[in-house]
């Protein structure tokens, strides 16, 4: 579903300050795939994920998003691409603060077009299956750090995307809930089938899933299946 080719982005390209941070990256991922991409920080982890996004463009190379060539779309196309195909989970939630749960996660509906009525009921479907059925009308600075998390997976889920790419998304909570929010990210990569792409510079976190990508310096310098993938915190 993703077929990276010798793909490069360049930081303010052509000026003297100029940063080369995505180096030649060659990655396949099929279809139902629960993966991560582990690195130190800088090494360009989020950058690619927002070119596998459509939320940031790439310079050359060759990036094709089931079946589409990702390149020189338009804002309204790369939008609606975005829109339809993939959904976000970051380590500061981006929830919006004025919204309680349940419009934040029938806010993606709202901008492909779905009216209000539909919109409430599978956002309320998506809390249930979250476990969030009670906390519907709570704002998001009512919610723990685990329940906010789990808001934003059910707002990832809600676009039914084929992919969901997840930047740090254990980053600002604690072990225990790190443990909570990867099991459910495992479980709707499981139930669901949906395609799920962890950034993370955490190596625990990366044990956890199939395969692991391993960037250094915005090059791939290792990409291994994972026979034994295991939550040990
Ligand atoms: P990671 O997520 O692995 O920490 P990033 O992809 O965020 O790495 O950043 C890779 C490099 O690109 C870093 O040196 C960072 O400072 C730089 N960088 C990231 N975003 C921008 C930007 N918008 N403009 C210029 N440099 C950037
Ligand atoms: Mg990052």
């Amino acid at each position: 579903m993703i077929k990276i080719r010798d793909l490069n982005k360049t930081y303010n390209l052509g000026q003297p300050n100029a940063l080369h941070v995505l180096k030649g990256i060659d990655m396949d991922v099929a279809a139902g795939e629960f993966l991560s991409i582990m690195g130190a920080s800088g090494s360009g982890k989020s950058t690619l994920l927002n070119v596998i996004g459509i939320l940031d463009n790439y310079d050359s190379g060759e990036y094709i998003l089931d079946g589409i060539p990702v390149r020189d779309l338009s804002e309204t196309s790369s939008a609606e691409l975005r829109n339809r195909k993939v959904g976000f989970i970051f380590q500061s939630f981006n929830l919006i603060s004025y919204k309680n749960a349940l419009e934040n996660v029938a806010l993606p509906l709202y901008y492909n077009g779905i009216p209000r009525k539909k919109r409430n009921e599978l956002a309320a479907e998506y809390l249930e299956k979250l476990g969030l059925k009670d906390h519907a009308l709570h704002l998001p600075s009512e919610l723990s750090g685990g329940q906010k998390q789990r808001v934003a997976i059910a707002r990832a889920l809600i676009s039914r995307p084929s992919i969901i790419l997840a930047d740090e998304p254990t980053g600002a909570l604690d072990t225990t809930t790190s443990r909570e929010v990867i099991e459910i990210m495992r479980e709707v990569n499981r139930s669901e089938g949906i395609t799920m792409l962890i950034v993370t510079h955490e190596g625990a976190v990366a044990r956890a899933t199939d395969r692991m990508i391993y960037l250094r310096d915005g090059r791939i310098e290792s990409d291994k299946h994972n026979p034994n993938p295991v939550i040990e915190f």
